[in-house]
């Protein structure tokens, strides 16, 4: 049982690895029991939380089928009796200018980023609702705030803004809240093995450093957690001050401040 502060039992996606695993063990280390549905075998990462102690259960979930979500919450439903918590976190990246970016990428980015959040949202409205409401968490990103050169990421992250917008004014009925985290560049695996465009882009980044993932995390267990009960269709941006100044961070650098 999670301390009252958490939902008892959260489902997060994508959790086999990278953020997803983080937010998994941070939410487990107070306590919920966290559900890991990912593609790929979330089962390492579920065992490493029980033997610390924690509780948690490994599902097999493509986010971009319907059927596999209505198993995975019919699976959850029927161990826990309730679901009080989702994280969509489940996302892949293609960095690939408009021209480059073939028609089966953008079906395939548009198909995990964003209908799979809506399959996800679907599916576990009901259940939440009859758990007395609950805590939905969208992993968006600040190429959902800003234009970013790759249309296809880029418009799965703004359709993911809005589409938790939506979502957050229908469930509001129901004690459901809806809001969107929105991390800028956090050293994780989809960053890995592109220096020169982490280099880059690092000197737009007020806070000169790329995010820890454990501070992507702070800002989702808040949003799952009581202290944000007030909070719905909200945007939390977790980026070093790079949407809100990063121009002129930049341009004061390139300068030398001689303005
Ligand atoms: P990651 O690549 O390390 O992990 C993503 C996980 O999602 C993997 O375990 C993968 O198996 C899973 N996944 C992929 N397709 C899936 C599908 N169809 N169904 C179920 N699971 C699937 O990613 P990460 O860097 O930890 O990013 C997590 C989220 O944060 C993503 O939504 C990403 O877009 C977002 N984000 C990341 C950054 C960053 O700098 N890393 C910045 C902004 C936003």
């Amino acid at each position: 049982m999670s301390d009252g502060e958490y939902p008892d039992v959260v489902l997060i996606t994508g959790a086999a690895a990278g953020m997803g695993a983080g937010h998994a063990r941070a939410l487990a280390a107070r306590g919920a029991h966290v559900c890991l549905a990912d593609v790929a075998d979330a089962g390492g990462v579920a065992d490493e939380i029980i033997a610390a102690g924690g509780s948690a259960s490994a599902h097999r979930l493509d986010v971009t089928d319907p059927a596999d979500w209505a198993r995975v919450v019919t699976e959850i439903h029927a161990a826990h009796g309730s679901l009080g918590g989702l994280v969509n976190n489940a996302g892949i990246s293609r960095r690939l200018e408009f021209l480059d970016t073939t028609d089966e990428i953008w079906e395939r980015v548009l198909r995990v980023n964003l209908s799979g959040p809506f399959y996800g949202m679907k599916a576990v409205a009901e259940p939440m609702r009859d758990s007395g409401g609950g805590s939905i968490v969208n992993i968006s990103s600040i190429s959902g705030q800003i234009g970013y050169f790759s249309p296809a990421y880029s418009s799965s992250k703004w359709g993911l803004t809005g589409l938790s917008k939506s979502a957050a004014g229908n469930f509001a009925k129901w004690g459901i809240r809806v809001n969107s985290v929105h991390p800028g560049l956090v050293e994780t695996a989809l960053l890995a093995g592109s220096d020169t465009f982490v280099d880059a882009a690092l000197a737009s980044v007020p806070a000169g450093r790329m995010a820890r993932p454990e501070e992507v995390t702070e800002a989702v267990l808040f949003l799952l957690s009581h202290r944000s009960s007030y909070m719905t269709g909200s945007e939390v941006t977790v980026d070093g001050g790079l949407v809100s100044n990063g121009l002129y961070h930049r341009i004061l650098a390139d300068t030398g401040g001689n303005l």
